[in-house]
C-alpha cells in the first residue's frame, strides 16, 4: 500500500463533495476527492440545475416547521452565498424567480460548467480519482486520519486531519430504504445516480456518528406506471403538476392532500396498496398546468400523451362515468372511485362532506370533459435522513458530540428537511462551503 497526505479528503464528486473541495482549495488547501463513477457530478449532473429554497424564515417555519432549528436556517441563509459562489466560478446564473412550487426562491444554473471549474481549481490543489472503490475510514487515537481505498488496483492510504462524507445518500439501497421509509420501499423506482447506496451513512456509523432524525421521509415525484425509470426519462416524465389533481388508491379512495405538492404525495404513495396510485385531472389543469412549463427553464410538453405511448396505464374521457371505467380496469374500486369523486367534487363546490383526507385547495374537476387519469407510481432522489450533523457539517455521535475528524455534507447529511422539499443542490453548497471552512479551521 502507498501513502499520501493530504489536509483534506472528501469522498464523493457530487454537489457536496465539489462544493467542499473547491471551497478547500481557495482556501489554499491541498485536496483528494475520491468518487466511485467513472465521471464526477451524480445526481446534481442529472438534476434540472435549479438551485433554489425557502426565501426566509417565515417560509421555512411554514412548510417544513419539523425541519432541524439549526439546519434549515442556516440553509436560507446561506442561499445567497451559495449563488455567489456559482458565479465566481464563471458559471451562468439564470433572473431569480420567486413561485418555486409555488414559494420558493431559484434560478437556473449551468452545473457543467460549475462542475467543470470547480474540478479543475481541485486537481490544481491536489487530486481527483474517479472510478475509486472500497473506500474505508482510517481511526487513529480515537479521531478519523483519513481514508484507504482501491484505485487502479491498488490499495492507497491518504492521511488527513478532516474527512468529507458526501456521497449521496442511500437512495440507491434496498435495504436501507426498507429498514428507515418501511414496507415495500425496497421496490420503488431510484431516480437518481446508481452510485449512491449508502456508503457514507455506514463509513459515519462504523466510526461512531449517530443517524439524523426524519429518516423516513425522502424526497422524490410521482412517474406514470408501469414504466421503466431510465435517465433521459428522469426530468420528461417528472409530474410535477399532480398537485392540481386528484390522488386515489387501488381503493378508490383518497389519501393525502395533493395541494402540498407532488413531492409530498410521492411518499404517500409508497404506503398505499400496490405501491400505485391513480392521479385524475381535468381539462383546466392540463391546460394550465400539465402542458405549461413547471418552472421557467422547465419542459413543456404532454406528459399525459408520451407516458400513453410508453405503455403507462392512462385513459382520456369524454366525461367522469368513463374515466371511473378506464380507472376500474386498472383493479381500482369502481364503486368507491365514483364516490369519491362525486363527493371531492361537492366539497370543492362549497358542501360541508368529509373527505378521506384534506383538500385545502381542491381542484373543481370542472364541469366538462375531456378528463384525465394516469397510473402513477412513487420514486426516490435522495432520503431527507442520514449522518446527524451540527451546522458546520460535523458528524455528531448519539451524545451530540462531534467524531473527531469527521463531517457529512449534502444528502450524506440529514435532518433538515421533514416530509416537504425545499432544496437539494443548495443543501450540498451551503454546507459543502461550511464544512471546508470549518475543517480548516476558517469559519
Ligand atoms: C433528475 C433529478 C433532478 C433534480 N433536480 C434538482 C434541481 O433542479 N434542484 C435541486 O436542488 N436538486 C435537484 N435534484 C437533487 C440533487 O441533484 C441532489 O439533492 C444533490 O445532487 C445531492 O447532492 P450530494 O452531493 O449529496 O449527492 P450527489 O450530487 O449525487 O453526489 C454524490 C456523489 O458521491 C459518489 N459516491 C457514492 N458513493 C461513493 C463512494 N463510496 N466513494 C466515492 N464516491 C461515492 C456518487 O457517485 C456521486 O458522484 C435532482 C436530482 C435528480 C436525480
Amino acid at each position: 500500500m502507498t501513502g499520501s497526505s493530504f489536509d483534506l479528503v472528501v469522498v464523493g464528486a457530487g454537489a457536496g463533495g465539489l462544493a467542499t473541495a473547491n471551497r478547500a482549495a481557495s482556501l489554499g488547501a491541498r485536496v483528494l476527492v475520491l468518487e466511485k463513477g467513472a465521471d464526477v457530478g451524480g445526481s446534481a449532473a442529472l438534476s434540472a440545475g435549479i438551485l433554489w429554497t425557502a426565501p426566509d424564515l417565515a417560509t421555512l417555519w411554514r412548510v417544513q416547521p419539523d425541519a432541524d432549528p439549526v439546519l434549515g436556517p442556516l440553509v436560507v441563509e446561506g442561499y445567497e452565498r451559495a449563488v455567489a459562489d456559482v458565479r465566481a466560478a464563471g458559471a451562468e446564473v439564470s433572473e431569480p424567480w420567486a413561485d418555486h412550487l409555488e414559494w420558493g426562491l431559484a434560478c437556473k444554473i449551468d452545473i457543467p460548467a460549475l462542475f467543470a471549474a470547480w474540478s479543475a481549481e481541485v486537481r490544481a490543489s491536489g487530486s481527483l480519482l474517479t472510478q475509486v472503490s472500497e473506500v474505508e475510514l482510517v481511526r487513529e487515537r480515537g479521531r478519523v486520519a483519513g481514508v484507504e481505498y482501491t484505485h487502479e488496483g491498488r490499495r492507497e492510504r491518504a492521511s488527513a486531519p478532516a474527512t468529507v462524507l458526501a456521497t449521496g445518500g442511500f437512495q440507491g439501497d434496498p435495504e436501507l430504504r426498507q429498514a428507515f421509509i418501511g414496507h415495500g420501499a425496497d421496490d420503488i423506482a431510484v431516480r437518481s445516480n446508481p452510485c449512491s447506496v449508502g456508503d457514507g451513512f455506514r463509513l459515519g456509523k462504523a466510526a461512531g456518528g449517530a443517524a439524523s432524525r426524519h429518516l423516513s421521509a425522502f424526497y422524490g415525484h410521482l412517474l406514470p406506471s408501469p414504466m421503466a425509470v431510465t435517465r433521459e426519462r428522469l426530468l420528461r416524465l417528472t409530474l410535477y403538476f399532480s398537485a392540481y389533481g386528484v390522488l386515489v388508491n387501488r381503493d378508490g379512495r383518497r389519501f393525502t392532500d395533493e395541494s402540498l405538492g407532488d413531492e409530498v404525495s410521492n411518499q404517500f404513495v409508497v404506503r398505499q396498496p400496490g405501491r400505485r396510485a391513480v392521479l385524475i385531472w381535468d381539462e383546466r389543469v392540463q391546460r394550465e398546468r400539465a402542458l405549461a412549463v413547471p418552472y421557467p427553464s422547465g419542459m413543456a410538453l404532454d406528459r399525459h400523451a408520451e407516458a400513453t405511448a410508453l405503455g403507462a396505464r392512462a385513459a382520456r374521457c369524454a366525461d367522469l362515468g368513463e374515466l371511473v371505467d378506464a380507472v376500474a380496469g386498472w383493479g381500482v374500486d369502481g364503486t368507491a372511485l365514483a364516490a369519491t369523486l362525486d363527493g371531492y367534487r361537492r366539497f370543492a363546490a362549497g358542501e360541508a362532506v368529509a373527505l378521506d383526507a384534506p383538500a385545502s385547495s381542491p381542484c373543481r374537476l370542472g364541469d366538462g370533459g375531456p378528463y384525465y387519469a394516469l397510473e402513477v407510481q412513487p420514486c426516490i432522489t435522495i432520503p431527507f435522513g442520514g449522518l446527524r450533523v451540527d451546522g458546520d457539517a460535523r458528524v455528531l455521535d448519539r451524545d451530540g458530540v462531534s467524531v473527531p475528524g469527521l463531517y457529512a455534507v449534502g444528502a450524506d447529511a440529514g435532518g433538515a428537511q421533514d416530509l416537504r422539499y425545499i432544496g437539494g443542490l443548495v443543501f450540498g453548497f451551503v454546507f459543502g462551503r461550511r464544512a471546508a471552512e470549518a475543517a480548516l479551521c476558517r469559519a
